[in-house]
C-alpha cells in the first residue's frame, strides 16, 4: 500500500511532489497520457516567476520532475484506467496495463483539455500560429493582426490581452448573442483595436508553414470568405479531465472537481485535488503549482492525523 498517490505530472502534480517528497511521504506520481502536461506542448513561457528570460515548457516540467525526483518521488509511466475511491481509504487504482495499485491518500492533479475546433488545418499549423492560450503565446504576434474565436469570457479576456501586442484583433463567434458577461463583452466592444465577425463558422485555417488567413462561412447567407490574420487564438472553453472520477466525486455542472471551502479537500476524505481540474476561473501553470502545494500539505496532515 503506498502512502499517496498523484495522478498527473503537470504543475500541479509535480509540485505536490516535490512537496510530499520533502515530507517524506514517498509520493508514486502517475505521468499519464501526456507526461509534463499541456504545458510540454507550449513554446516559452514568461509568466512564471523566477524565469526573467522566459523558459520552455517542456524543460519547466523536466525541471520539476527533477526537483521532484531528488527528494525521493517516483514517477511511474503508467496511464489510470479505472479508479475505486473510498471514504477514508484505501484508494484502489487500475492502470490501462492491468497493474492494480492501493494508497492511503490520493492528490488529482489530471488539469484539462482546452476544446479545439477538429479541423486537420488547426492541428498542423499548432504552435505555428495556432494557440489555446493567449496569455502563454499572444506576446509572439507583435504589430501582426489576430483572430480570436468564441464568445465567453475567456474570448473577451483574450482579445483585450491581445491589444497589447497586435496590430488588430477580430473576435469571430458563430452567432450573434454571446455567452461572456455584459461587463467583459462591453470593456471588448469599446476597445478601438478590437472588431467583431458573427455569425461565422471555421472552415479552414489557410496557411503552408504560418498562418495566412482563416476561411469563414457566415452561416445566415453561406458566403464563404477569407479572412486575413497571423494568429488564432481559440478560447472555446476548456473540458476538464475528471472522466474517470464521475460519480465517485462531487463537481460541478462542467465537470470541474469540487473542493470544501478554500482547501483541496473534495467530497471523499483522503482525496485532494490540484490544478486545472478544479480550476475554471485562473488556469495559469503558477496557480495550478499554488494548488499542487495546498494538496500536498493536507494530504500530509491528514495523514499524520491518522497515524
Ligand atoms: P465558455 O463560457 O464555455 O465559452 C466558450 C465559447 O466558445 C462560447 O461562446 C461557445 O459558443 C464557443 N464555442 C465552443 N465550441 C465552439 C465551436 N466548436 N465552434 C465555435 N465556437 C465554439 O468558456 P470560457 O469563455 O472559457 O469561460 C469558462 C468559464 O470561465 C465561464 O464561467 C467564464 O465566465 C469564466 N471566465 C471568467 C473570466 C473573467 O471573469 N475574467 C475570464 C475567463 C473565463 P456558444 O456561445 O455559441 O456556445
Amino acid at each position: 500500500m503506498e502512502e499517496v498517490v498523484i495522478i498527473g505530472t503537470g504543475p500541479a502534480g509535480l509540485t505536490a511532489a516535490i512537496y510530499m517528497a520533502r515530507a517524506n511521504c514517498n509520493p508514486v506520481v502517475i505521468a499519464g497520457q501526456l507526461p509534463g502536461g499541456l504545458l510540454t506542448q507550449t513554446t516559452d513561457i514568461e509568466n512564471f516567476p523566477g524565469f526573467p528570460e522566459a523558459i520552455n515548457g517542456f524543460e519547466l516540467m523536466m525541471r520539476c520532475q527533477q526537483q521532484a525526483e531528488k527528494f525521493g518521488a517516483k514517477i511511474l509511466y503508467e496511464v489510470v484506467d479505472k479508479v475505486e475511491l473510498k471514504e477514508g481509504g484505501p484508494h484502489k487504482l487500475t492502470f490501462t496495463s492491468g497493474e492494480i495499485m492501493e494508497c492511503k491518500a490520493l492528490i488529482i492533479a489530471t488539469g484539462s483539455s482546452p476544446r479545439w475546433l477538429g479541423l486537420e488545418s488547426e492541428d498542423r499549423l499548432k504552435n505555428h500560429g495556432v494557440s489555446a492560450c493567449a496569455t502563454c503565446d499572444g506576446a509572439f504576434f507583435r504589430d501582426v493582426p489576430v483572430a480570436v474565436i468564441g464568445g465567453g469570457d475567456s474570448a473577451m479576456e483574450e482579445a483585450l490581452f491581445l491589444t497589447k501586442f497586435a496590430s488588430s484583433v477580430t473576435l469571430i463567434h458563430r452567432r450573434e448573442e454571446f455567452r461572456a458577461s455584459k461587463i467583459m463583452l462591453d470593456r471588448a466592444r469599446s476597445n478601438e483595436k478590437i472588431k467583431f465577425i458573427v455569425n461565422s463558422v471555421i472552415k479552414e485555417v489557410v496557411g503552408g508553414q504560418e498562418v495566412d488567413a482563416l476561411r469563414l462561412e457566415n452561416v445566415k447567407t453561406g458566403e464563404v470568405s477569407d479572412f486575413p490574420c497571423k494568429g488564432v487564438f481559440l478560447a472555446l472553453g476548456h473540458d476538464p479531465n475528471t472522466t474517470l472520477f464521475k460519480g465517485q466525486l462531487e463537481t460541478d455542472q462542467k465537470g470541474f472537481i469540487k473542493t470544501t471551502g478554500r482547501t483541496t479537500y473534495t467530497s471523499v476524505e483522503g482525496v485532494f485535488v490540484a490544478g486545472d481540474c478544479a480550476d475554471n476561473v485562473y488556469r495559469q501553470a503558477v496557480t495550478a503549482a499554488g494548488t499542487g502545494c495546498g494538496a500536498a500539505i493536507d494530504a500530509e496532515r491528514w495523514l499524520a492525523s491518522k497515524e
